[in-house]
């Protein structure tokens, strides 16, 4: 796990930039965007298109921008246009001045439409949705020019103004770029590029009533921003001719590069914004920013530290080749990560009392510790210690054979950053359930070990008393099977038990102090962060990152 941020990965389309750098292409600037729709939260695989995008610009001195590409009025919103910008600023990088909006261009694009039907490149058509299927052939047939293909240009013009106008109802007319029907490539055979739609617009409201397509926008804004690197997803490779045709029919000059490289795609997740929002909207999370969502706010949620995210995106490298990525990689970029720099606590999560018999009644005491034991300058904390504590229930066992490195009755074990104890009585409840532990502790053991014999486990444990009730949520992963987007229908892979919460369990006071978002490594059991939005002093309450060890393949 060498790769670092300042080490970029070797890439194609880091070679290409390099070599359009070195011929003096574009005056050697690079320019590129990302063009989220806010139609969603952004998930894992848009934090690949973002590290690659803001790290290419980054790395050779030029920008990013952000663009909404907003055409689509009926899916998109405010909520999700923020969530963005929030979220790509969590992850570490900064957009290029203002924001940029596909609807910005409306004015523009439309005046780019008028150009393709003036050049006899556009026509308006009218026939329907179902006629339209028909004509356009499949993948080993041609397709059929549509019958008002050969409108004259004024009244293509004509009609185009009056579509502006308002003056037909939705779908009656398109406007379509006049190309080949019988291409190969079904993208070019007469594709739709404007559409009526009466519909509210987040930023232009109901000025229009047509809407350009995606095809058609995408260029023409990636062309009016200057961007010399275009870089999109694989399933965009088909419609590349599209992107370059429109652009060498209309009197821009600037024509910016496309460059697809492969999704990501992650097992065990869902990277479809579709599938997320059915996830939100029928509640089988608690929201988009829910811990188990593979959305960025979910991840931040979870715990996982940004930096792990664009460790782990460098890791996973750009390339044209689809494959799936193990969930263990990316925790292992998160447990990287917070090993280094989660300061460490001690969390009971199923108490068990432990009774020390030979401590005095009243006494507390305030043992030191340190806050990471590989790093000093991170300092110690004050634990406190008493007469009453809880350990774990799984680190208790009446009989146990050696391989059992924790407190068995009758046996000695070690309470992590305090003494040794020796536990000589369980005390059962009518049903026979532990209730209770009485031991002894050794006074002479504290940071040293006894004398005469070896006491090999170590325990992690809470004052009774000075330790504070929280509630802690426990993840397992959200689908049971690792490719849920290849099931018929998606939901029925959703695992039922994915989140345990444990509302008894006791923390001591350090982390109690935690500040939302802060994470922690609980020793002995994992890496937890206190909720961003519901944990307090008080009332502390914190979610699992990830766990000391990959247990995906297990
Ligand atoms: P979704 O299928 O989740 O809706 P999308 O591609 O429609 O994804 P956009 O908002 O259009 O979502 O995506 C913005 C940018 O992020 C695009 O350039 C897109 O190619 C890129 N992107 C989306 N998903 C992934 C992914 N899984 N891996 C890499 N890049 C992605
Ligand atoms: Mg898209």
């Amino acid at each position: 796990m060498s790769t670092t941020e300042n080490e970029p990965a070797a890439n194609f389309i880091r070679h290409i930039i390099l070599d359009d750098i070195a011929n003096g292409k574009n005056g050697g600037k690079v320019q590129t965007r990302f063009p989220p729709e806010p139609n969603g939260y952004l998930h894992v695989g848009h934090a690949k298109s973002i590290c690659l995008n803001f790290g290419i610009a980054k790395e050779f001195n030029g920008s990013c921008n952000l663009r909404f590409d907003d055409t689509n009025p009926e899916k998109e919103s405010d909520e999700y246009a923020k969530s963005i910008e929030q979220d790509i600023k969590w992850l570490g990088f900064e957009w290029h001045k203002e924001i940029h909006h596909a609807s910005d261009y409306f004015e523009q694009l439309y005046g780019y439409a008028v150009e393709l039907i003036e050049a006899g490149l556009a026509f308006v058509d009218e026939l329907n949705a179902e006629q339209m299927r028909e004509y356009r052939g499949t993948l080993t047939e041609p397709g059929k020019n549509s019958p008002y293909r050969d409108r004259a240009i004024a009244e293509n013009l004509d009609l185009f103004t009056r579509m502006r106008a308002g003056e037909f109802p939705d779908s009656k007319y398109v406007l379509r770029a006049k190309i080949d029907m019988s291409s190969p490539n079904i993208n070019m055979r007469d594709p739709i590029i404007y559409r009526i739609k009466r519909a509210h617009h987040i930023r232009t409201g109901d000025k229009w009533c047509i809407y350009p397509m995606y095809d058609f926008t995408h260029c023409i804004s990636d062309a009016l921003e200057g961007i010399t690197h275009s870089l999109c997803t694989l399933e965009f490779e088909d419609h590349r001719p599209l992107y370059d045709w429109v652009l060498d029919n209309i009197s821009l000059e600037c024509h910016p590069q496309q460059i697809e490289f492969s999704r990501l795609a992650l097992a065990y997740t869902i990277t479809s914004k579709r599938k997320l929002t059915t996830l939100v909207s029928e509640k089988f999370v608690d929201g988009w920013d829910d811990p188990r969502m593979s959305t960025l706010s979910g991840m931040r949620r979870r715990g996982y530290p940004a930096a792990s995210l664009r460790h782990f995106c460098t890791a996973v490298g750009i390339s044209k080749k689809n494959h799936v990525t193990d969930m263990g990689l990316l925790e292992q970029y998160v447990r990287d990560e917070l090993n280094v720099i989660a300061p460490r606590g001690m969390a009971v999560l199923r108490p068990l009392k432990v009774v020390i018999e030979n401590y005095p009644e009243d006494k507390i005491e305030q043992l030191e510790a340190p806050i990471h034991p590989q790093n000093e300058a991170m300092g110690t904390r004050k634990v406190p210690f008493s007469r009453e504590i809880y350990i774990d229930q799984e680190d208790f066992m009446e009989e146990a054979n050696n391989k059992f490195k924790r407190l068995v009755l009758d046996k000695e074990v070690r309470l992590r950053n305090a003494y040794v104890i020796h536990c000589h009585q369980v005390i059962k409840d009518e049903q026979g359930n532990m209730t209770e532990l009485r031991c002894t502790y050794d006074n002479q053991t504290l940071g040293k070990n006894p004398e005469g014999r070896k006491v090999k486990g170590v325990i992690h444990w809470v004052s009774a008393s000075e330790s504070v009730a929280a509630e802690v949520r426990v993840y397992d992963r959200l689908f049971n099977t690792p490719n849920p987007a290849a099931a018929e229908d998606f939901r029925t892979c959703i695992n039922p038990n994915s989140l345990s919460l444990i509302s008894s369990a006791r923390v001591e006071p350090s982390l109690a102090e935690a500040k939302p978002e802060q994470c922690f490594q609980f020793e002995r059991e994992g890496y937890f962060v206190a909720d961003r939005y519901q944990h307090s002093p008080e009332k502390p309450v914190f979610n699992m990152t990830v766990g000391l060890r990959d247990t995906w393949n297990s």
